[in-house]
């Protein structure tokens, strides 16, 4: 048996923990191998960063934006198959749904308004619909309409409460005051509890009473600052249900600072929608990352932070990929953290007790309903929060979001989209990996709940079940699938009194390098207080690395503009695609998560993907993700035969009278972006030598792979010119010279060496090169004998084209090259194989 499996053996056996022997390997894999690059499914990365981030939740995107547009190279892992986590969208024939947040705050000019500097410090557009009214309260008969200018609202709540009158006024004047003295003028973008000591300290000087006020704030509850002032039992409960709607806790529970906060900031800064859905939000955030550098590799999952010593300094994905990276940041959940992602032995019993201690805030039922709009009541709110018993936080409480009130290019014109949610019933819902998740139980569970919540919905809204034209049940496993949160809950741990500030997971963790974004981590609701947590991660890092940090207001251009509500779904012009309708068309798009054009596309392009950047105006991530699978992506979008692949087999056929044009679409931006998307990322040069034969398809795919990966090869091309069957395709007018021109020259730009007018005619020329290359690949087999079939330095792949040769055959010699690439790739780089722990 060999040396290293002996220890393997050995050591798993004596210790049990594999994470040891992972820990002893990687100390072996610095001293031994040189630095190289990962060709996965659907990228080309590097094996090591400065920056790793874990998930693409908002607080991740926001810290990889910023990062990325300081110039460090970062590398973002989600598992989903899209960006946002809990802020995300999906769309069912042609309807737009989201699948959490829609409620967004942090947009406006005044008050706190984190989003809106993020934007700006991005310079990114973001167009955003600004709302009269934060929602509407529904209890006991009353409704309270939550309006955004603060002296109305009191009015509304004085006629509401005509009986307590002065009660309201007196709080509500401590609240403005407190407000106007304290917190106006000094939001940050650093959370308290992320403050150097220097920077307390300057606080204090600077304005030692206010420093006071704050810090006797901190030890109160939201129940605390009330009592002075509101003595009635229905102004209590009231204010236990504005706290659980803002901060899903009772009064009681609620720290003071956070209620205070949410009580008046939210009347200063407003509510709005996102113009298109909450997936534009997180898709100019990834625009933003891409566009300066940083890489995005979905459908895939870390399964361990790796660790020397008790330093971070890498992953370790699902599929047993290993990367490396200076610094890594956590955008997962404290629990996900802590009880998976760092190895065991590195964890204190104290450390597992805190973690398994905090207390999450409740998991949630989630309905995606398409309803009839002639059945809702003509003043209904874009945002309604049903309220059954004002004494406890219970199914009974219904948030319903109506974002087509909003913007109607949602949905078609007869329709409301909402998305509802309440607490999830105190029952066990599976994990996502248990066999009763999907089961029969589990739907009828599902079901159940969801005709609760419908009939809670028919008291206020008669005729609402029989309006329904898609229903679309989400259990907290949803969530939990989606998202990774833990029990499917809505936003991390509780944001109640032992939970917040310095009890909560910081910035910088407890290990070196280690660092944390994402609901687990900043005092606050929802996504300002998520976006915060990016800042203040960023800022971090980037004081480490010595460059810029980001400030609260940033000299720039406003790159938010409010714009009114959208009346209308436009149709698009299928048959020219031009820069002006382009994003409209691929609005058809649905972004299938298995895609069924994506499994018949001979190259594997990830479709919805490309498709989803365009609609986002990210037209170099669009060609980028495209060329990382198929680099003749020009030339493949001009000649493909869409209509027996792709096309053919799009969702839309299903509803619709076409699929989407994605052929076009491939084409339109292959040939619009034509000198970018390239990526430029090339591994360090290495001392393997490659011969490719044959400069068609497939051996220019294979070659451009492996010199990015840092091999030297050698093309060898029978003709006088490259190309292969692609010259066929000029001659036959199938595609332009130029064209095929272009797109080769990007390709072999650098590190492959062409040797044309040479022919590989016989076994025996074929044996001579075996001896001076490291791996050979030969295109175009012909019959071939067992002895080279087999050998193990050749890899064989690429078509052998006729007269009768279609594109088709084409596409597929690329993806032929591309795999052949990662064969040759793996043969000659075994050390990575042999530390594949899975
Ligand atoms: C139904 C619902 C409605 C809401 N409504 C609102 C609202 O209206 N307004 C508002 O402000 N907030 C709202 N929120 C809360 C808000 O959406 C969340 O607090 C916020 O989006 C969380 O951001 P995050 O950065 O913590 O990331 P998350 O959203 O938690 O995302 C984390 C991401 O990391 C990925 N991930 C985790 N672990 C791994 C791993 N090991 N490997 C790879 N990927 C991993 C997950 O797949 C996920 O995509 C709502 C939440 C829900 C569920
Ligand atoms: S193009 Fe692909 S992802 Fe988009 S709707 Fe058609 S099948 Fe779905």
């Amino acid at each position: 048996m060999a040396k290293w499996s002996r220890f393997i053996i050995s050591h798993v056996i004596l210790d049990s923990s594999i994470f040891n022997v992972l820990h002893f390997l990687l100390k072996r894999i610095d001293r031994r191998y040189f630095l190289m690059g990962i060709l996965n499914s659907s990228i080309l990365m590097k094996d090591k960063y400065d920056v790793v981030i874990i998930g693409a939740g908002l607080g991740a995107l926001t810290a990889g934006a910023l990062l990325a547009k300081r110039g460090i190279e970062l590398l973002i892992i989600e598992q989903n198959y899209i960006p946002g986590g809990a802020c995300t969208s999906f769309k069912r024939e042609d309807r737009i749904f989201d699948s959490g947040a829609a409620l967004f705050f942090g947009f406006g000019k005044e008050g706190f308004h984190p989003e809106r500097i993020l934007m700006n410090s991005l310079q990114e557009e973001l167009e955003v619909i600004p709302r009269e009214a934060f929602f509407r309260l529904n209890f006991e008969g009353k409704i309270i309409t939550f309006h955004k200018d603060i002296n109305k609202f009191i009015e509304e709540l004085k006629k509401s409460f005509p009986e307590v009158q002065e009660q309201l006024e007196k709080f509500y004047d401590y609240l403005m005051n407190f407000y106007e003295n304290n917190i106006k003028g000094h939001e940050m973008l650093t959370s308290p509890s992320e403050l150097t000591i220097k920077d307390k300290l300057k606080m204090l000087f600077e304005n030692p009473k206010r420093a006071m006020n704050m810090r006797r704030l901190l030890k109160m509850s939201a129940k605390d600052i009330m009592a002075p002032y509101i003595k009635s039992k229905r102004l209590i409960e009231f204010f236990d249900m504005l706290c659980s709607s803002y901060i899903y806790c009772i009064a009681e529970e609620t720290p003071a600072i956070l209620a205070l906060t949410t009580f008046t900031d939210n009347h200063a800064g407003g509510s709005y929608y996102i113009a298109g859905s909450a997936q534009t939000y997180s898709n100019t955030l990834e625009k933003a990352i891409e566009k300066n550098g940083g890489t995005i590799l979905y459908r895939n999952k870390v399964k361990k932070i790796l660790f020397d010593g008790k330093k971070a300094n890498g992953i370790l994905l699902s599929d047993g990929t290993i990367i490396k990276a200076k610094k890594i940041i956590s955008g997962t959940t404290v629990w996900n953290l802590y009880n998976d992602l760092i190895p065991d032995d590195l964890l204190s019993k104290k450390q597992k007790n805190w973690v398994n201690s905090l207390e999450n805030t409740y998991p949630a039922m989630v309905l995606h309903i398409a309803v009839e709009k002639s059945v809702f009541p003509p003043d209904t709110s874009p945002v309604e929060y049903y309220v059954s018993d004002s004494s406890n936080i219970d199914m009974g409480d219904i948030t319903m979001y109506i974002p087509t009130m909003d913007d109607h290019s949602l949905a078609p014109q007869d329709e409301h989209i909402l998305t509802v949610f309440s607490p999830a019933p105190d029952q066990s819902w599976p994990s996502p990996n248990d066999p009763e998740y999907q089961s029969e139980d589990y739907y009828q569970s599902k079901k159940k709940q969801a005709d609760l919540i419908i009939d809670e919905i028919e008291k206020r809204i008669p005729n609402f079940r029989k309006g329904i034209r898609m229903l679309l049940i989400a259990s907290p496993s949803t969530i939990e699938r989606y998202t990774l949160k833990n029990e499917g809950c809505v936003g991390g741990p509780k944001q109640s009194i032992g939970q917040d500030l310095s009890n909560r997971l910081h910035a910088k963790t407890e290990w070196k390098n280690l660092y944390a974004c994402g609901d687990s981590t900043t005092m606050g609701m929802g996504l300002p207080a998520v976006t915060v947590s990016g800042f203040a991660v960023a800022n971090i890092l980037l004081r480490e690395f010595h460059k810029e940090i980001y400030k609260e207001n940033p000299i720039l251009k406003d790159q938010v503009s409010s714009i009114k509500s959208k009346k209308s779904y436009l149709i698009p012009d299928l048959k020219n695609v031009t820069l002006e309708n382009v994003k409209l068309i691929a609005r058809l798009c649905q972004h299938c998560q298995d895609a069924p054009c994506m499994a018949n596309c001979p190259a594997r392009i990830d479709i919805p993907n490309f498709i989803r950047r365009i609609e986002a105006g990210n037209f170099i991530g669009a060609t980028r993700i495209i060329r990382e699978t198929n680099p003749l992506s020009e030339i493949c979008g001009t000649i493909c035969s869409p209509d027996r692949l792709c096309q053919k087999h799009c969702y839309r056929n299903t509803f619709a009278k076409e699929p989407v044009p994605i052929q076009s679409l491939h084409k339109w931006i292959s040939s619009y972006t034509a000198n970018d998307g390239w990526s430029n990322y090339y591994s360090e040069e290495n001392d393997k030598n490659i011969a490719v034969i044959g400069a068609g398809p497939a051996g220019l795919t294979c070659a451009y792979f492996l010199a990015r990966l840092g091999y030297k090869i050698n093309l060898f091309e029978k003709c006088e010119n490259i190309g292969g069957i692609l010259l066929n395709c000029i001659e036959k007018k199938l595609i332009e010279k130029e064209v095929v021109e272009k797109e080769i020259s990007f390709m072999v730009s650098k590190g492959i060496k062409i040797i044309t007018n040479r022919e590989i005619s016989d076994e025996e020329e074929l044996f001579e090169l075996e001896k001076k290359y490291d791996a050979i690949f030969l295109t175009a087999p012909l019959s071939l004998p067992d002895e080279i079939k087999n050998h193990q330095k050749i890899t064989l792949g690429g078509r052998w084209y006729s007269e009768n040769s279609d594109q088709y055959e084409i596409v597929e010699s690329v993806r032929d090259g591309r795999k052949a690439a990662q064969t040759i790739h793996k043969k000659l780089n075994n050390l990575r194989e042999k530390f594949k722990l899975d």
